[in-house]
């Protein structure tokens, strides 16, 4: 289904819970010298003008981002963010909003390496565009050009296929973000056969997978089908509610990450951070969230909610 465009719904409060989240796992395998791969099977189109046509529609990013662009008291994951983004606006007006590639773009280092993939060719092209803009930026910042046109690769197809070549990564060390647009009911059950097979191939990466918390069956059911993968390293799944939802059934209030194999930091850092969001994100009474983890594959009991 190629009708889904990010730019719609770039920056709103569930771009704030993803990006944050990726950042965080970014930075953790930052701390280990050996090179990681960052792999992104739906890239979307990498940067967003908040003022075009499609972030201007309905807005949303004043569901997010925008709540966080003046607070003074941000902790520190949640500055890191808002930092990167500042940095993209260096007016202070608050222009351009990036998407997961570009987040992870600013924080990965040279020798680590990004594998993007975009089905859209439109969407793709933009991306591409994007990429070759930041790429002669850092080559005039005198960046190696040579080095940086093997740090990225970007490929116009299908991220679920793709994947599968990548793996696993030659430093056998990386994170992969899997981001569908969930408009095709299809989407929840291709996530799941995508990472048992890439847990075949890739047993220690680090996956995460965004998804909304709608009413539809597939949905609700998504994280626990997600918890009974075998993953040696465990998962964590965090949801943030904005409010509850609106009397016709419309909008996204509501969206999780869902993390195979997470970094023993994550959780202590969200427990943290997830009180804070609420507060600054949450509309109405109803806004809150839930965090909870398991060393091992749950089929029917054995989660631990925190
Ligand atoms: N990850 C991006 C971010 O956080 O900035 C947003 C991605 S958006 C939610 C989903 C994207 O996946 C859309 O741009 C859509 O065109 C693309 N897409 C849909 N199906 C795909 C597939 N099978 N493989 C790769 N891309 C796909």
């Amino acid at each position: 289904m190629l009708s889904y465009r990010h730019g719609f719904h770039a920056g709103n409060h569930a771009d704030v819970l993803k990006h944050v989240v990726t950042m965080q796992l970014l930075s953790y395998l930052g701390q280990k010298e050996t090179p990681y791969t960052y792999i992104d099977t739906h890239a979307g189109a990498g940067l967003y003008a908040l003022d075009g046509a499609y972030a201007s529609k309905n807005a949303e990013f004043e569901t997010g981002i925008s709540r966080l662009w003046e607070r003074k008291d941000l902790p520190a994951p949640l500055a890191e963010y808002v930092n990167l983004i500042k940095a993209l606006n260096p007016s202070g007006k608050m222009r351009y909003y990036p998407g997961s590639p570009y987040c992870a773009e600013k924080i990965m280092r040279e020798e680590d390496r990004l594998r993007l993939f975009e089905l859209h060719p439109s969407e793709g092209k933009i991306l591409r565009e994007n990429f070759r803009k930041l790429e002669a930026h850092a080559a005039a910042q005198g960046h190696r050009p040579a080095a940086r046109g093997k740090r990225v690769m970007i490929h116009q197809g299908d991220g679920f296929v793709g994947l599968k070549a990548l793996l696993p990564p030659p430093s056998r060390r990386g994170l992969i973000l899997i981001d569908p647009p969930y408009e095709d009911k299809m989407d929840y059950r291709r996530v799941k056969d995508t990472l048992a097979d890439a847990l075949v191939r890739f047993s220690t990466g680090t996956y995460a997978v965004w998804y909304p918390l709608l009413q539809r069956m597939e949905s609700r059911q998504f994280a626990d089908k997600l918890k009974q993968l075998p993953a040696g390293g465990g998962w964590l799944n965090v949801t943030l509610s904005i409010s509850g939802p609106a009397p016709d059934g419309f909008g996204l209030h509501s969206s999780g990450m869902f993390i195979l194999n997470p970094p023993w930091t994550l959780e202590p850092m969200l427990r943290e951070l997830m009180p804070y969001l609420v507060s600054a994100l949450g509309r109405d009474a109803d806004a809150g969230f839930t965090l909870e983890s398991g060393t091992e594959p749950v089929l029917n009991t054995g989660t631990r909610r925190v």
